[in-house]
């Protein structure tokens, strides 16, 4: 029964282990993960550093490959992909936004926006790229190159990045982990702005539990275990209160 592909989900998980090999012998990161999150949802991950939630974000952007276990992406099984299957899957599906924003430092904004517009073949890529950093408020700053914003305006510029190719899913790794607590808030406004207009499922991780509240449900990953966090829970008017 375990591997039943829900169709509504976007990212479904069955007992997921990812081990490494190290100096010191295997290091078990992820230790059984089941997961389910719906098409548009939003999911918050906490945890302390060292506990797994990068590694399992990259596993189900299918950057990385498991141990043992599945993931479907949208409905489709990953562990049966070669890395040509898996490439074209994260550009249809898939975006990233990091904490440390990882633009192309050669490329003006407009530029790195239109970037995977242009590697997914979209015709009005620049059009398309120029609306996106309208959205986010960037009109003024076409231009730029990334050493020219500040750090807020750098992670606006991933935010278009993201979601110019209408992802599936938007994986955030501690989007605003750089960013002073004033701009972290700008840029969650404007990730869940967009998560909702688009859809589009978010699985945020973050250090931020008022960010995490945020989101319709929060998890804990503790060394390599995720767990449903039912105490962090509450109502996205209380978190918007504080
Ligand atoms: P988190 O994002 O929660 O901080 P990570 O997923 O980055 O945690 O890492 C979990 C643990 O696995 C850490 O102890 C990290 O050092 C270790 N780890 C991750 N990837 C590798 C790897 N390729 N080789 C060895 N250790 C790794
Ligand atoms: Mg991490």
């Amino acid at each position: 029964m375990s591997n039943v592909i829900l169709k509504n989900s976007a990212i479904n998980v069955v007992n997921l282990e990812k081990s490494v090999t190290t100096q010191e012998g295997t290091l078990t990161i992820l230790k059984g993960i089941n997961l389910d999150v719906k098409q548009g949802e939003s999911v918050a991950i906490l945890g302390p550093s060292g506990s797994g939630k990068s590694t399992l974000l990259g596993l189900l952007a299918a950057l990385d490959t498991p141990t043992s276990g599945e993931i479907w992406l949208d409905g489709v099984a990953l562990s049966p992909l070669n890395e040509e299957q898996k490439a074209a899957l994260r550009k249809q599906k898939v975006s990233f936004i990091f904490q440390s924003f990882m633009l192309v430092d050669t490329l003006t904004a407009l530029e790195n926006v239109m970037l995977p517009a242009e590697l997914a073949g979209v015709s009005n890529a620049k059009e398309k790229a120029q609306a996106m950093l309208v959205r986010v408020g960037l009109s003024h700053r076409l231009t730029h190159l990334p050493k020219q914003l500040s750090g807020g305006e750098q992670q606006r510029v991933a935010i278009a990045r993201a979601f110019i190719c209408e992802p599936t899913v938007l994986f955030a790794d501690e989007p605003t982990g750089n960013l002073d607590s004033v701009n972290g808030h700008k840029i969650a406004d404007m990730l869940f702005e967009l998560n909702q207009e688009s859809h589009t499922t978010l699985i945020l991780v973050t250090h931020d539990l008022l960010l995490a509240k945020r989101c319709e449900r929060q998890l804990v990953m503790d060394n390599g275990h995720l767990q449903e966090d039912t105490a962090h829970t509450a109502p996205l008017a209380d978190a918007k209160e504080a």
